[in-house]
């Protein structure tokens, strides 16, 4: 679903993502892992249109997408097939929970209101809140915001979820009912791309992990492989320090 050749995005003089070749398949779980710095967000925003690149190929389910954001049409197709959540919850602060669930889906695809809101209200009722849906944002919890913002990503019924540390702005008590929300939707078949430092999650859920150092991709496997028995040095020392 995801095909990245030869991509190199450079920020005025700094190379930040160097020769990147990335496949993803349909129903796979990647994980994301690397120093600060090192182009994990960069890459991840490439994916969906976020950040443009320089030079290469980057095909998201079938939209191809040029260098230098060339191609508008391809990147609103991306832009509401493909699902993100971030690190700050990015919900809207004037808008109760299920507004912020439903207004995607009904200014952007069309849906019908009552459509719209029941879908909201299933979803909600997967991640756990179902009894928050009149709330604002403010008067969530971290933990809860954060499984607002999953639940309206999967109102757009996304092809591809992209994650960038979602759990990284949460208190340690509310890391672990975000994940769960992730590890569901994974199990359900989800395609997911997930930038995390909660390297248990990761081996847990992750059909492969990526290793990125530099903005290149070091080293690469399965969960197993590339934690119990890393190859290279870069690798094996950012473990050290992680694990
Ligand atoms: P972290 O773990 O801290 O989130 P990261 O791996 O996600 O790090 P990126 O955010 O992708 O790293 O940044 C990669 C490099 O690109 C960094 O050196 C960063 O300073 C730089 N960078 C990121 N965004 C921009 C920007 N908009 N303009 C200029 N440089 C940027
Ligand atoms: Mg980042």
């Amino acid at each position: 679903i995801v095909r990245m050749q030869k991509l190199h995005k450079h920020f005025g003089s700094l190379h930040v993502l160097n020769d990147i070749d990335l496949e993803i398949t349909p129903g796979e779980v990647v994980v994301i892992i690397g120093a600060s710095g090192s182009g994990k967000s960069t890459l991840i925003r490439c994916i969906n249109g976020l950040e443009e690149f320089q030079s290469g190929l980057l095909e998201v389910d079938g939209n191809l997408l040029k260098p230098m954001g060339k191609s508008t049409k391809a990147l609103q197709t991306i832009r509401t097939e493909v699902g993100m959540v971030f690190q700050q919850f990015n919900l809207f602060p004037h808008l109760s929970v299920i507004d912020n669930v439903t207004l995607a889906p009904i200014k952007v695809r069309g849906q019908r209101r009552d459509q719209a809101i029941e879908t909201a209200k299933r979803l909600l009722a997967r991640v756990g809140i179902a009894d928050q849906a009149n709330k604002y944002p403010s008067q969530l919890s971290g933990g809860q915001q954060q499984r607002v913002a999953l639940a309206r990503a999967l109102a757009m019924e996304p092809r591809l979820m992209l994650f960038d540390e979602p759990t990284s702005a949460l208190d340690p008590e509310m890391i672990g009912e975000v994940l769960d929300a992730m590890r569901e939707l994974a199990k359900e078949g989800m395609t997911m791309v997930i930038v995390t430092h909660e390297m248990g999650f990761a081996r847990e859920v992750a059909d492969r992990v990526i290793f990125i150092h530099k903005g290149e991709i070091a080293e690469q496997g399965a969960p197993e492989q590339l934690f119990d028995a890393p190859q290279h040095e870069r690798t094996q020392a950012f473990l050290a320090r992680v694990l």
